[in-house]
């Protein structure tokens, strides 16, 4: 048994330990029915690290729902490399979701019809949205069929025993892929080691605006 940490290796281990336990990768097209594993991204920072966990899943079979952002301060969908994130998401088989800021759940073609909200408050968490499921409410968020790994700390313990063995009827994970694909032994460190890489990528934006660097 190697270390239960925030890392892509553990992040592929949970994968297999689905596998293991006979899970079936699910959508929120459906309501949930036993053996379905709902695999849920909420993607708050970074669209690379989203491709990496995409590719990751890609090999090993799994089929995830992405949900991205439209108003996130942290990247942007509507440029080229927005752009390009949905069309290789897409093409590595996944679903795409809109990460919604509360009341805006407007959507449009580039996203299925499935919202989850970006830190929602307790009074609209659980409410259907119109037009589209919301991934919390009934039936496909239940307790006992839910785990998160917020801020790499999971609330009800990490559900890798649970999955091999099969002992969930079926499950909503939900995992923040920057949190798993930049490095770091805690939140801290992981969110410096995103920074340097977004610092790389903003040096290649300047250089191709035009920007004199020198
Ligand atoms: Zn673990
Ligand atoms: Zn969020």
């Amino acid at each position: 048994m190697s270390a239960c940490d925030f890392s892509l290796r553990h992040y592929g281990e949970l994968l297999d330990a689905a596998a293991a336990g006979g899970y079936r990768w699910a959508g929120f097209d459906h309501e949930p029915e036993p053996g379905d594993l709902f695999l849920r991204h909420d993607v708050d920072l970074s669209l690379s690290a989203a491709l990496t966990m995409a590719r990751l899943e890609h090999a090993r079979g799994a089929h995830a729902t992405y949900f991205l952002m439209t108003e996130s301060v942290f990247y942007n969908l509507a440029s080229s490399e927005g752009r390009a994130a949905i069309d290789q998401l897409r093409s590595l088989g996944h679903a795409v979701g809109l990460h919604a800021v509360y009341p805006n759940a407007g959507r449009d073609d580039r996203f299925d019809a499935v919202v989850a909200w970006h830190n929602p408050d307790p009074d609209y968490v659980f409410e259907p949205v119109d037009g589209a499921v919301n991934v919390m409410q009934a039936p496909w968020f239940t307790q006992g069929n839910y785990r998160s790994d917020s801020n790499q700390h999971w609330r009800e313990g990490c559900p890798d025993a649970a999955l091999r063995s099969g002992a969930f009827e079926w499950l909503q994970l939900l995992t923040h892929p920057e949190i798993w694909v930049f490095r770091g032994a805690t939140m801290g460190e992981t969110m410096r080691s995103m920074l340097e890489e977004k610092r790389g990528e903003w040096l290649v934006h300047l250089a191709e605006d035009r920007i004199d660097l020198a």
